[in-house]
């Protein structure tokens, strides 16, 4: 029996331990006996054969820069934010992100100088990025063009949808007025 996890995995993601499963295609072990993925595609765990294999998924590629995340803010630091990746495309073709969560820095926010950076992104917001760089590390992204920023915010007092009003972002429920680094496609 060949169970298949429908989650793609991506290259550098840990599969197993060599006690548990061998190294199959598109498979790397190191010397540890840990497996990693070696290719974009689905885990395959052969139970008979207790081998490990990733199935490639070509026409699924991987995040690099000029891509366009779609991301979650999980937290705000004083000289970053934090996001979950929710979608990463480039042209309108899907791709994945081999890192899950992703740095904004407060340098790259903006073209202007940035005062604090908890006025311009809340927990909750949904914002999109444009990657710059992939890295082993990490993947850096920037909000620095208009169409970039939060495309839908949270009012910090009720939780209610803010929504603009001419150009005040204000929240339907509660009323309080709130600022945010706002993308053009802002709804
Ligand atoms: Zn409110």
């Amino acid at each position: 029996m060949i169970f298949l996890s429908e989650e793609i995995t991506v290259p550098g993601e840990f599969l197993t331990v060599e006690e548990e499963f061998s190294a199959g295609k598109n498979t790397f072990e190191d010397q540890e006996g840990n497996i990693y993925s070696a290719k974009v595609g689905i885990k395959e765990f052969n139970q008979n054969e207790r081998e490990v294999s990733v199935k490639e998924k070509k026409h699924v590629s991987l995040i690099e820069a000029g891509s366009i995340i779609t991301a979650q803010v999980s937290l705000v630091k004083d000289s970053v934010v934090v996001l979950s990746v929710l979608k990463t495309e480039k042209n309108g073709k899907e791709q994945v992100s081999n890192f899950p969560v992703v740095q904004l820095m407060i340098s790259k926010v903006a073209r202007e100088h940035i005062m604090n950076l908890r006025d311009e992104f809340k927990v909750g917001d949904v914002i999109k990025a444009k990657v710059i760089k992939v890295n082993k590390f990490g993947i850096d992204v920037t909000t620095a063009f208009p169409e970039l920023g939060v495309i839908k915010a949270f009012c910090s007092k009720c939780r209610g949808s803010l929504s603009l009003f001419n150009k005040t972002l204000k929240c339907a429920k509660c009323g309080s007025i709130e600022k945010r680094k706002l993308s053009s496609e802002f709804k």
